[in-house]
């Protein structure tokens, strides 16, 4: 029996700032598709994993859904914000489901978000937001330099919040059929991850990397595939395999992040608390294993 190296839990971090960053449309054979080291965590302060959602079929109600389902830590429907709706999410009994953007809001923290409109339902919808640098802003969700510029401004308007971010260039290859487009959208996202690390203090944010489903770029339709999930903060040492989570888990991580309280009804696990408790293995991050196999 070889003797087992003690692994001891580390300092919870103090986290002034949550970004949710969603890759729309990425799931885990786009992703594949590309070179994407940041995302995968080669710099070694990451925990990644793969995540499942409960989204099914295809149609326009699946972005809003996962989304929703992001901020509420449940089971949850919405609608594409727009004239008529603002994207508030629902329970499936018809009363407001509670988010992350909420809690955050009552406790007198910042909530902003930049890219695509359907990345506010995740904090309440877009009508709660306190900073809100979107599409219907006129922002180009698919144009990532724009989009850290953007990021980078918001983030200095405030000291504590969350920031959803959803990046849309993948999706919208998939639908085109362009699965060369896919690809380098995967590596636009990554450089987009490598500079948003670089715009913040690693101590005080955590950035979790996720998607809402996959577009696949054979069929042009949306899908129900597992998707890629990470969490880079300053007090990650290595990289974790978290092994399988589920989309709703970002919603409890993000508040515990934070040091707020989950309100009823939130679902799973503490994806930060896990990747710091010492109870997951830390994976070979060594970059130069990723280079055998990719140069
Ligand atoms: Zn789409």
């Amino acid at each position: 029996m070889t003797k087992e190296k003690l692994v001891l839990p580390g300092k919870r971090p103090e986290i002034d700032q949550v970004i949710l960053l969603v890759i729309d449309g990425m799931d885990t054979i786009n992703f594949t598709l590309g070179k994407a080291e940041v995302m995968s965590g080669l710099h070694g302060r990451a925990a990644v994993g793969i995540a499942r959602t409960e989204i099914i079929g295809a149609g326009t109600t699946i972005t809003p859904t996962a989304h929703g389902m992001m901020g509420a830590g449940r089971n949850v429907t919405a609608d594409r914000p727009g004239p008529d709706t603002d994207g508030r999410p629902y329970t499936y009994d018809g009363t407001i489901a509670v988010t992350v953007g909420d809690v955050a809001r009552a406790n007198g923290f910042v909530t902003g978000a930049v890219g695509k409109d359907e990345v506010a339902i995740a904090l309440g919808g877009t009508g709660n937001l306190d900073i809100s640098r979107l599409q219907k802003e006129g922002i180009d969700s698919t144009d990532e330099v724009q989009l850290i510029i953007e990021v980078r401004q918001v983030l200095s308007q405030f000291e504590k919040g969350i920031l959803a971010v959803n990046f849309n260039a993948v999706d919208i290859a998939g639908h085109h059929r362009n699965v060369l487009g896919v690809i380098k959208a995967i590596e636009r996202a990554d450089r987009l991850v490598q500079q948003l690390i670089e715009a913040v203090d690693p101590e005080r944010n955590l950035l979790i990397i996720a998607a809402d489903h996959g577009t696949d770029p054979i069929t042009g339709n949306h899908n129900t595939s597992p998707t890629p999930l990470s969490l880079i903060t300053g007090a990650i040492s290595g990289r974790h395999n978290l092994g399988i989570a589920h989309n709703m888990e970002i919603a409890p991580t993000i508040l515990g992040a934070l040091g707020l309280v989950r309100p009823e009804g939130m679902l799973g696990r503490d994806l930060l608390d896990l990747a710091l408790s010492g109870r997951i293995p830390r994976t070979n991050y060594d970059p130069r294993f990723y280079e055998e196999y990719h140069d």
